[in-house]
């Protein structure tokens, strides 16, 4: 393993030249040699990441209770693929639902875009769950069980004892253990909770595949949050590839004060202030301290950096440095490159009131689907393969398959009737209701005298009532012997 001292200091044969003095030119996390350097930042205090504490802890709460809390029965939020059957906030959502998956996709894509351009990365620093497990879980209990980035790098460089083998035994167990109860709420989401109920409690040979995702997501967390942390930020978010193009010189990010700072220099115990004021020194005394908290591993006095996810843990340590030599606090702090350059206050840009814009008649589009969202869906088909047959009284049979989505929470008996011909129509699968928020499929034997068919495709209209209320009306064909 690569540590941050151990760099190589020539390019491999043949390598492309790099500026390894320009930050530009290569990775934070990367040696000359291509190799991952490991991180061991320094555990963060401060007024920010107390709140990212607390409001971690909510966001924790929130993300582990999602399929567990159940509204009038249902999960707060399941995202069952499976079944193809979606909660939010207890309320069913089926594919049939679409626009309203597409115009809540779009409201989300647009929001993450409005967010992005007002408060740059902030979403991934204090609410993507990777961040929020991997900081205030998996790195807490690394802090707890193997001490500060100062004794992790020391044991990681010490040779094999027990004292070593212990503490990485213990740590690797808890990630596991860890990484196991997440991947079943992962799952939870996924498949429901009753259902992962019967994979953990029925016979395992009953449930192979659900066990393969269990120990699936298992593994891919623990391989996550153990070994390829911050790499997952930098190199497969999507979000994190694209902010630069959302962000602008108006964006809030966490922004190093390069005018009050530079030039910065290390700070001489018999120098005053004034004699560092005008030795032209800046505020910053490159104590490294912003540096050596940033989970990244990012100088964020080289500006904005992709790499950057928005943590403020370096506001925290810049804040302590500048509390101990008395100096205002906010060198480094929470600003947009216009405040850093000229002293602009936030400003809310034409690009922004346009986003905000596209969402609002993104909401209204939203509201209007879900307030004229029908309780009943129906779809009738006909049996394929089948043409017509003919009964011992002489009438034209055609068979139907129909599907009824109850999407609302109470129980609803239903009634089917040929609106535009004389004929019979028998739901000859039986059922007379269609359970709360539930699927059913049934066939439907639709008969009718020859002599009132004109052709040999007939239109049919089938209305669909419940408790005397026409709730739907179904088109298709009626197939009948050509004259
Ligand atoms: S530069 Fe600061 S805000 Fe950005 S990731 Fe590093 S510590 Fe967090
Ligand atoms: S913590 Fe502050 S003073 Fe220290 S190097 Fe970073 S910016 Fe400079």
């Amino acid at each position: 393993m690569k540590t941050t001292e151990e760099k190589p200091k020539t390019d491999p044969p043949g390598a492309q030249k790099i500026n390894w003095g320009d930050f530009r030119d290569h990775l934070s996390t990367a040696d000359q040699q291509g190799n991952r350097m490991w991180l061991y930042p320094k555990k963060p205090k401060g007024r920010y990441y107390l709140t990212r504490l607390y409001f971690s802890f909510v966001l924790i709460v929130v993300m582990f209770a999602g399929p567990f809390v159940k509204i009038q029965g249902n999960p707060l939020l399941m995202i069952n693929i499976v079944e193809r059957k979606f909660s939010v906030l207890g309320v069913i959502f089926w594919p049939q639902d679409n626009l309203i998956f597409a115009f809540g996709a779009l409201m989300f894509l647009t929001g993450i875009a409005v967010f992005t351009a007002a408060f740059g990365r902030l979403w991934c620093g204090w609410t993507c769950p990777q961040t929020v497990m991997m900081e205030m879980f998996f790195r807490r209990l690394e802090y707890f069980i193997e001490g500060d980035a100062h004794a992790q790098r020391e044991l990681d460089k010490a040779p094999w004892s027990a004292n070593k083998l212990f503490k990485k035994l213990t740590k690797h167990t808890v990630f596991l253990g860890l990484s196991f109860v997440i991947g079943n709420t992962l799952l939870a989401y996924i498949i429901g909770i009753e259902q992962l109920e019967h994979i953990i409690t029925d016979d395992p040979s009953g449930h192979l595949t659900g066990l393969f995702f269990m120990c699936l997501f298992t593994l891919i967390f623990y391989s996550i949050f153990a070994r390829f942390r911050e790499q997952a930020c930098t190199f497969i978010c999507p979000y994190g590839r694209f902010q630069s193009t959302l962000l602008d010189e108006n964006s809030i990010v966490v922004a190093y004060d390069y005018k009050r700072g530079e030039k910065r220099g290390t700070l001489k115990r018999e120098q005053t202030s004034d004699e560092r004021k005008a030795a032209g020194a800046g505020d910053c005394i490159d104590c490294h301290q912003c540096v050596s908290v940033c989970p990244t591993g990012i100088d964020i006095r080289n500006g904005t950096q992709m790499e950057c996810v928005n943590c403020t843990a370096c506001i925290d340590a810049c804040d302590d440095v500048m509390t101990k030599i008395k100096k205002p606090l906010g060198l480094i702090r929470l600003a947009s490159l216009n405040g850093i350059e000229r002293g602009e206050r936030i400003r809310v840009t034409p690009r922004i009131i346009g986003y905000c814009v596209v969402l609002t008649l993104l909401g209204l589009g939203l509201v209007t689907l879900l307030v004229t969202r029908k309780d009943m869906d129906t779809t009738l088909l006909r049996v394929s393969g089948g043409l017509f047959q003919t009964s011992a009284g002489g009438k034209i049979n055609n068979l139907y398959l129909v599907k009824f989505t109850n999407k609302t929470r109470r129980d609803m008996p239903l009634e089917l009737k040929l609106e535009n011909m004389d004929g019979t129509l028998e739901v000859t699968g039986g059922h007379s209701f269609v359970p709360a928020e539930k699927q059913i499929e049934t066939s439907v034997l639709v008969q009718i005298d020859p002599a009132k068919l004109s052709a040999g495709t007939t239109p049919l209209v089938v209305g669909v009532y419940s408790e005397g209320k026409k709730i739907d009306t179904l088109k298709t064909v009626f197939i009948g012997p050509r004259k």
